[in-house]
């Protein structure tokens, strides 16, 4: 664990530098919280013009205080920030909370930037500029200007919003979930979510990371360091929409990148993602207090046959679907229920269950080698009490002192049903006020047990690729002082890093064409060759299927006179010949340079409709094989792959593989290429490979 980190979140004495004797300033603010937090290990007000705050000896300077000061909370104004964290350095401060705002979220960049290097020459942290400050239960620290410390519990909270952070501390006690610390992350200029995420999973009193992020400032390391986590990490990510977006970057002065890109790297990452606030918290709750859902038999336990329906409709949405318990377990449910009561899934106690018939059927479910995790629903009636049924469903889960299996609750009705459900909350038990959300609550559990397994495959080493001779013909186009490869330069990369690309030869003649085409074999394909034309076919420079030397000798003329009429200074090399493959499924395979988490491929079916229906999918590369073969199961369209109306499979093995290597290729190459595609990709038949008919390759400009 970094100590500066650590001295910066959990200090051993605090110094607050711009500490104001006036209520109601951020200086009064923050050490009023210090002292109502119960905070103990030493609060030292620094300013030069007061002797006396709240009751505390005020010093001059950082330098004056006689004691150990490992955090300093800096509130003075943004100009004297500098100054100011020199002091600290000399002082031995480890962290610095810049709390003052004014810094690169207005454009300040160089001040920070500034601030950012004196700190790492004292081998000081940075959280912020433009923080709320950082919270933790377990130290009674409120180094913040939030009201309060949140409710005791077990999941972190860091958030990229001052405001939110407020906000979420407050809802901590109306919704009953206990959080050990917020830290407001500010503007990032030093420590960053990856940064937390590393630190808070080696924390003993976080099972459970919670991020509001509205932009990352390295994706790849958020990436990395999340998949090296072991303790689930749940993000709401905003600035989704256009419109967000732009919010976004004017409030932090990050850029938010395309929400595409962030889900997939999430995904990678093994990070679930909460769709809004109240899901943020939902799941938190859940990842919080239970263990993950490992296996896929998920049994629900109702006294209302409605809320039996909707947990079945919400489960099959959150990938859990109920399945039928097997005869022997129904059999000893049913001694548990009246006749007219039903032991499927779910088990419907009927609206007579009381508190017994409660405790016995979940304590027999919950110990039953069959059941992976158990839902409890219960609609509030006339004849029991929701305290005492809350109380029995407890028991009889302690009892089976299992812990390894996960449980959640709803409570429908009125506030003895709230009631019973902050009890059960209190105990460890997520309790939802709806059946659908216990339901969905499980299904985060599963999520998190199955992207668990994801993030463990890092397999993507590509042993056949040869970068050298890549970087070859890179280095040629690149004294030729172009930025786009031809098909015929971009094939040869693909084909450097073992991509299967159909055999495509240079003509500079009619003659030489012919013999192409006659070593090749007929039918053949022409093809313009020039960087100035990318899209060939949009300049006539695509004549597929010649049969003979008279078509290829008439292509070649039409495709030199369609080309001076495309663009008459064109810088024509010749044109390609090439093997005409046999028509297959297309598909496009296709790399960008994410401005946050670098190369990134993305996979969708070809043809005329991929612009329209933007039916693709995202990883950010490298990726293992097993990750190539999710993202061709992710598309709307996957069943095209599968076979569909007496169609036959295609080779999704063979198509999985070129994936991973097209992966490995644009990873490989990140300092050269900013875009490519391979597009047709053809796949055929099962077992009968797939061919690159189509290549290109966009160089970073330098
Ligand atoms: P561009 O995308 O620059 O217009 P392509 O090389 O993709 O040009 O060619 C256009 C279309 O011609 C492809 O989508 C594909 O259907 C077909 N085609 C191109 N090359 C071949 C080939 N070698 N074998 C079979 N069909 C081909
Ligand atoms: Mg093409």
């Amino acid at each position: 664990m970094d100590d500066a980190i650590n001295g910066l979140l959990r200090p051993k004495g605090i110094a607050i530098v711009g500490a104001s004797d006036t209520p109601g300033k951020i200086g009064h603010t923050v050490v009023k919280k210090l002292i109502e937090g119960g905070y103990e290990d030493g609060i030292y007000p620094v300013n030069p013009k007061a002797d006396e705050i709240l009751g505390l000896k005020v010093y001059k300077s950082v330098l004056d205080i006689p004691g150990r000061v490992d955090a300093a909370a800096i509130t003075v104004p943004a100009k004297f920030v500098y100054d100011v964290a020199k002091e600290c350095g000399e002082k031995g401060v480890k962290g610095l909370i810049i709390i003052t705002s004014g810094f690169s979220e207005v454009g300040e960049v160089e001040l920070e930037e500034q601030i950012v290097d004196l700190a790492h020459s004292y081998g000081m942290r940075i959280l912020g500029p433009n923080v709320v400050g950082t919270l933790s239960n377990t130290d009674k620290l409120n180094a913040s200007f939030a009201p309060f410390l949140p409710l005791k519990g077990s999941a972190s909270l860091v958030s990229q919003s001052g405001a939110l952070l407020i906000a979420m501390d407050a809802i901590t006690y109306t919704r009953r979930i206990g959080f050990d610390k917020m830290i407001s992350i500010g503007n990032m200029s030093d420590l960053n979510f990856a940064d937390m995420v590393n630190y808070l999973d080696n924390d003993d009193n976080t099972k459970c990371l919670t991020l509001y992020i509205e932009g990352l400032k390295d994706g790849r390391r958020f990436i990395d360091e999340s998949r090296q986590a072991s303790k689930p990490i749940v993000v709401l990510k905003s600035g989704v929409s256009e419109h967000g977006a732009a919010a976004a970057a004017s409030h932090t002065g990050s850029l938010a990148g395309a929400t595409k890109v962030y889900s997939a790297a999430f995904n990678q990452a093994g990070v679930i993602q909460a769709t809004d606030l109240n899901d943020l918290f939902d799941c938190t709750l859940a990842l919080s207090l239970q263990p993950p859902m490992r296996g896929e038999n998920l049994l629900v336990i109702t006294n209302g046959g409605g809320v039996g329906v909707l947990a079945t409709d919400s489960a099959e949405q959150a990938n859990v679907p109920l399945k039928f318990a097997p005869k022997d377990v129904q059999e000893e449910l049913k001694l548990h229920m009246p006749a007219f009561g039903s032991a499927k899934n779910p088990v419907d106690l009927t609206g007579m269950a009381d508190t017994d018939w409660y405790h016995d059927t979940v304590n027999f479910a919950f110990t039953h080698d069959w059941v992976d995790a158990l839902v409890v629903l219960y609609c509030e009636t006339a004849m029991t009490n929701p305290m005492e049924i809350a109380q029995s469903i407890y028991k009889a889960i302690s009892e089976t002192g299992i812990k390894d299996k996960p449980v959640t609750v709803s409570f429908v009705g009125g506030e003895r049903c709230e009631e019973a459900m902050q009890w059960l909350v209190e105990h460890d038990i997520p309790a939802y006020n709806a059946p659908d959300l216990a339901v969905k609550a499980m299904g985060t559990l599963h999520d998190f047990a199955r992207l668990q397994e994801v993030k463990g495959d890092t397999s993507y080493e590509n042993k056949q690729a040869d970068s050298k001779a890549a970087r070859e013909i890179i280095a040629k186009v690149r004294s030729d002082g172009r930025t786009a490869l031809t098909e015929i330069e971009s094939k040869r990369i693909f084909k450097a890093y073992g991509l299967p690309v159909v055999s495509t030869e240079l003509a500079t003649s009619e003659d030489k064409a012919i013999k192409l085409a006659e070593a090749n074999g007929y039918p053949v394909v022409l093809k313009i060759v020039s960087p100035d034309i990318l899209h060939k076919s949009d300049a006539g420079g695509v004549k597929v299927n010649l049969k003979d030397e008279a078509s290829v000798r008439a292509a070649y003329q039409e495709i030199l006179k369609n080309a001076k009429a495309y663009k008459a200074d064109a810088d024509v090399h010749g044109i390609a010949v090439q093997h005409m493959a046999p028509w297959a499924t297309e598909i496009i395979i296709g790399s960008i340079n994410d401005a946050t988490f670098g190369p990134t491929v993305m996979f969708g079916l070809g043809g005329i409709f991929v612009e329209v229906l933007k039916d693709v999918t995202f990883r950010v590369a490298p990726i293992s094989k097993a990750e190539a073969a999710a993202m061709l199961d992710e598309i709307k369209s996957s069943p095209i792959l599968d076979g569909v109306r007496g169609e036959t499979a295609r080779d999704k093995a063979a198509l999985a593989d070129v994936l991973a290597k097209y992966a490995f290729m644009v990873a490989d190459l990140t300092d050269e290429v900013k875009e490519s595609d391979a597009n047709p990709v053809l796949v055929y038949e099962k077992g009968n490979g797939v061919m690159v008919v189509d290549a290109r390759i966009i160089l970073k400009d330098k």
